[in-house]
C-alpha cells in the first residue's frame, strides 16, 4: 500500500476526534529548527455534519485490537486497515509542513496490538520529527489508556499537548460499549500528566532550559448522546475533571450514528448538535464565569433547556440575585448578568473608575443590552422595563430556531433547519412543514411556555 493510500485511510479514520486545538502554547521560531508554534491553531476542516474541526489529524494506525461498538475502527468492523511506519509519518508531516499545508500535527491511534506497542511507535515518529528534522511546531498526541507511565512521560516530553479520551460519561456505559476500556485506566494517565505538567512548570520557572512536559496541558473528549447520561451527570464529571486533573479543555462530541447496533441510537438519529452546543456554553460558564455544575442543573432538572442558553436559564431561576448595579457590583456578580462576558466585565471595572456608567457607555463597552437591560441598574435606575413576553423573547436563543440554505447540490436552494436548530424544528421540517414555518411555530411555543414560567 502506498503512502497516499495510507494517508487517505488514516486521515479519514481520525475525523471523528474533535479534541483538537492548538491553543495554549506559543513558541517562536528557533535558529536551526523548523517551524514555530502560534496559538492561532492548526488548519481546520468541516465534518460532514457541518462542524468546524482542526486538522492535520491522522491516526498512526486504524488496525485496532479493541472492539468499542460506536467506533468505525473496532476490530469487528470490516474496513480497510493501514499503519504508518514512524519514519513515514515523520516525513509526511515535514513534507506537508514545508508545502505550507499544515502548521502542526494531531496524532492519535487505534490500539495496535497493545497500548505500549502503539505508544512506542508514536514516540519514535515524534522523536524523528523533533530530533532529526528539528521540528519545532505544535504537536498534540493522544495517550492510550493502559500505557506504561514511562512511555507517557516520553510522549509528554515530545508533544505540546496530550489528551486521554474519557470517551463515555460513565463506567456503566464504558462496560456496555467499550468493554476493553476501564475508567481507572483512563484516569491514571490523566493524573500522571497533571502531576508531571505541574512539576515541569515549577522546574521551568527556576531553570528555563529544563525539559518541558506537555506545555500546552491536557484535554479530553467525551461522546454525547450515545448513552443515557444526563447533562447534569456530564457537567459534574466535567467539573471534577477540571478540578482534579487541571484539564485545559473538555471536548464534547455529538454522537454521529455510523454503526448499526441495538445498544446504540438508530442510524437515522440526528447528531445532538444543539445539546453539544449547550454543553460547550455551560463548560465556558464553569471555566470563566465561576459557576458550578450544581448551580446550572440539578437532579430535579437534569438537562439544559434547548431554547435558552444555560446562563439565561440560571438568571430566570434566580430572580432574587437581580438587578445588579453595574457601577458598584463585583466582577463575579457582573459575570452572572446575561449579556455580560469576561471581557465586558473587565471593561466595566476599569471604565467605572473614571465615570458613572449608563446605557450609552455599556453599549460602547460591548455589553449585549438586548439581554442585560432586564437584569441591571445604572446608578440605581433600571434601564428597561419589559413585559414578561418581551423579556422571554429577548432571552430565547436564536440558534435553536436557525434556518438557512445549505446547498448540497447546484439546484438546491430550499431553506432547511440549520444543524444546531432544536430537534423539534428538525422533526417538523422532516414531516414536510416548510422550515421557516416550523422554526416560527416552535419559537412561538417556546415563547409561550417561557412567559408562563416567568
Ligand atoms: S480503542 Fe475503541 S475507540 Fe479507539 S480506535 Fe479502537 S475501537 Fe475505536
Amino acid at each position: 500500500m502506498d503512502l497516499a493510500e495510507k494517508l487517505e485511510i488514516l486521515a479519514d479514520s481520525a475525523k471523528y476526534d474533535v479534541a483538537c486545538t492548538s491553543s495554549g502554547v506559543d513558541r517562536a521560531g528557533r535558529r536551526g529548527s523548523l517551524g514555530s508554534c502560534s496559538a492561532a491553531g492548526i488548519c481546520h476542516a468541516f465534518t460532514p455534519d457541518g462542524r468546524c474541526v482542526s486538522l492535520l489529524k491522522v491516526l498512526y494506525s486504524n488496525a485496532c485490537c479493541y472492539d468499542c461498538s460506536y467506533c468505525v475502527n473496532r476490530r469487528s468492523n470490516e474496513v480497510r486497515r493501514a499503519t504508518f511506519t514512524p519514519r513515514e509519518l515523520a516525513e509526511l508531516t515535514i513534507g506537508f509542513y514545508r508545502r505550507n499545508y499544515i502548521e502542526g500535527l494531531f496524532l492519535s491511534s487505534a490500539v495496535l496490538g497493545s497500548p505500549d506497542n502503539t505508544t512506542e511507535r508514536m514516540i519514535e515518529a515524534l522523536r524523528i520529527l523533533r530530533q532529526e528534522y528539528r521540528f519545532n511546531g505544535y504537536i498534540h498526541a493522544k495517550t492510550i489508556p493502559g500505557t506504561d507511565p514511562r512511555l507517557v512521560e516520553q510522549l509528554g516530553l515530545l508533544a505540546d499537548r496530550l489528551s486521554v479520551n474519557i470517551e463515555l460519561p460513565s463506567e456503566a456505559s464504558l462496560q456496555l460499549l467499550a468493554p476493553d476500556k476501564e475508567k481507572a485506566a483512563i484516569l491514571r494517565p490523566m493524573g500522571q500528566i497533571a502531576a508531571q505538567s505541574a512539576q515541569s512548570r515549577r522546574e521551568l520557572s527556576v531553570y528555563r532550559h529544563a525539559p518541558a512536559f506537555a506545555p500546552a496541558g491536557q484535554s479530553t473528549q467525551m461522546i454525547i448522546g450515545a448513552t443515557p447520561e444526563t447533562d447534569f451527570h456530564i457537567m459534574r464529571l466535567t467539573e471534577g475533571l477540571y478540578q482534579k486533573y487541571s484539564l485545559k479543555r473538555v471536548f464534547y462530541s455529538a454522537y454521529l450514528p455510523i454503526v448499526q447496533d441495538r445498544r446504540l441510537p438508530a442510524l437515522t438519529t440526528r447528531p445532538p448538535l444543539l445539546r453539544e452546543h449547550r454543553l460547550y456554553q455551560a463548560d465556558w460558564l464553569l471555566r470563566f464565569y465561576h459557576f458550578s455544575a450544581g448551580e446550572l442543573l440539578s437532579e430535579a432538572e437534569p438537562n439544559f433547556d434547548p431554547y435558552l442558553d444555560p446562563k439565561c436559564s440560571w438568571a430566570l431561576r434566580n430572580p432574587a440575585f437581580f438587578p445588579v448595579e453595574v457601577n458598584t457590583a463585583p466582577r463575579v456578580a457582573l459575570l452572572r448578568v446575561p449579556g455580560i462576558g469576561p471581557k465586558s466585565a473587565g471593561r466595566i471595572l476599569s471604565a467605572r473608575r473614571q465615570q458613572h456608567l449608563g446605557m450609552a457607555e455599556l453599549k460602547r463597552i460591548g455589553v449585549v443590552l438586548k439581554r442585560a437591560q432586564y437584569f441591571i441598574t445604572c446608578n440605581g435606575a433600571a434601564p428597561a422595563h419589559g413585559t414578561r413576553r418581551e423579556i422571554a423573547g429577548a432571552l430565547l436563543d436564536p440558534k435553536a430556531f436557525g434556518v438557512g440554505v445549505q446547498q448540497l447540490s447546484l439546484d438546491d436552494f430550499a431553506a432547511k433547519p440549520l444543524p444546531e436548530a432544536a430537534p423539534l424544528v428538525h422533526e417538523l421540517a422532516g414531516q414536510g412543514m416548510e422550515a421557516r414555518q416550523a422554526a416560527e411555530l416552535v419559537r412561538q411555543e417556546a415563547l409561550s411556555c417561557l412567559t408562563k414560567q416567568m
